[in-house]
């Protein structure tokens, strides 16, 4: 293993990282219907108004009793009771249960006053307008008590959860038909390049089908975004420019891929925007995606990402700094990485000064990880085979077999 020190005109991972949290202004709350508020955060703690269930209720399917009746029931000396009616699940009307009757009840129904415990119908044999009982009951046996799930008051949400199926249906469940939340940030995935075909079409010589905005679109929607895919841009200045300012529009981030690398005119999406002014283009120490870009453009500030073109190096730069973007805009806490060590089933190198990310698959349990053969920047199908992210630290150039490595998971 041989150290190297960062190489002076590289920006660090982490220290890029912090640039793009610390830049980004996060949404403006508003209040959002719960249809709106999937995948938003929530802007403020929630708590409940009213009590959770908010009626004493049958947990069972069965008959409401007294269980003071039912006290002594035993196979011998069976009790039978004779039913004074049914209540089935949202019926209205004021039941009473006199001593010595039960009434019939289904899930979820008001236990009806003077009854205290409800008996699974499997526990009864019912005959000709009676129900005979087997055993006792305890006082509340079935019983789904008022507030037994949420008290008035309780905590339901914490300001900047993100709000998924179930916080939905906690705020569903608790009344609450919107929710002060941070909207679903709006992502526009332009791609660039004359080489690009909208898959579906036939591929011209020189041209390969359009895979980019396609997979960091669905990314960001993984992580609670809004994402599409305008048309992808030829490398033409004017029209990148000119999507852009569309895109600023509509747009909360705009994530660009291709035209970023050192080709000099060619590199379109960095000869636009350096015009623009406001985007600072730099190398990042890092293998793959070394060339990135980040600014605010526009009256409104709007954040804006270049990445790489080439697919791997796009999706991992998505990874790191994309979701740092989102996060930012959502107001979550700062991003970091969160690797976990786990041992290397195979050896892996490094370039001196970058910190590399290379493909790997996971042992079953997670205990190793072995790296993938194929890690070159345009070798998508490596990363479709990969579920871990192995990273070698910048000053790591080589490691061998049985040595612990930080690991991200790629699938939770
Ligand atoms: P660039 O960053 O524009 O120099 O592109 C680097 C490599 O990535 C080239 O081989 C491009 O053809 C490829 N590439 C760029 N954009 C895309 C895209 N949207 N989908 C698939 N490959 C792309
Ligand atoms: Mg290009």
């Amino acid at each position: 293993m041989h150290s190297h020190p960062p190489a002076g005109d590289l920006q660090s991972v982490d220290e890029y990282l912090a640039e793009i949290s610390a830049a980004i202004t996060p949404l403006a709350p508003r209040e959002l219907s719960l249809a709106d508020a999937e995948g938003a955060r929530a802007a403020a703690d929630i708590t409940a108004g009213y009590a959770l269930p908010p009626f004493d209720n049958s947990a069972m399917d069965g008959f409401a009793v007294l269980a003071a009746d039912l006290a002594g029931a035993s196979t011998e000396r069976p009790v039978t009771l004779p039913v004074t009616g049914e209540v089935p699940a949202g019926d209205t009307r004021e039941h009473r249960l006199e001593p010595g009757h039960c009434l019939r009840i289904m899930t979820g129904a008001p236990l009806p006053a003077g009854a205290d415990a409800v008996v699974p119908v499997e526990l009864t044999e019912s005959g000709d307008g009676q129900v005979t009982f087997r055993a006792p009951v305890e006082p509340g046996g079935s019983v789904r008590l008022t507030g037994s799930d949420v008290r008035p008051g309780d905590l339901l949400l914490t300001a900047g959860t993100r709000i998924g199926p179930v916080e939905l249906g906690l705020l569903a469940a608790a009344g609450h038909a919107t929710v002060p939340a941070r909207p679903r940030p709006r992502v526009a995935v332009i791609a660039t390049g004359n080489e690009l075909a909208e898959p579906g079409t036939p591929l011209a010589r020189g041209q390969i089908w359009e895979s980019n905005s396609t997979m960091l679109a669905a990314a960001a929607r993984a992580d609670g975004a809004d994402a599409y895919r305008p048309a992808a841009v030829p490398d033409d200045k004017a029209k990148v420019l000119a999507m852009i300012e569309a895109e600023l529009g509509h747009a909360d981030l705009l994530i660009t891929s291709g035209g970023v690398s050192m080709g000099g005119e060619h590199d379109v999406v960095k000869a636009a925007l350096l015009e623009f002014g406001e985007v600072r283009f730099r190398k990042i120490a890092m293998q793959p995606g070394m060339p990135q870009g980040f600014g605010l453009l526009g009256g409104g500030r709007t954040p804006i990402l270049t990445l790489p073109g080439n697919p791997v190096s796009a999706y991992i730069s998505y990874l790191l700094f994309g979701r740092a973007a989102l996060n930012a805009l959502q107001g979550g806490p700062a991003a970091r990485l969160e690797p976990t060590r786990i041992a290397l089933a195979g050896p892996v190198r490094s370039p001196g000064g970058k910190r590399s990310f290379l493909r790997g698959v996971l042992s079953a349990g997670r205990t190793s990880v072995s790296p993938l053969t194929g890690q070159a920047s345009h070798q998508l199908a490596t990363l479709a085979k990969a579920d871990a992210l192995i990273i070698v630290p910048e000053e790591v150039t080589a490691m061998t077999a049985g040595e612990l490595a930080d690991v991200l998971f790629l699938h939770v």
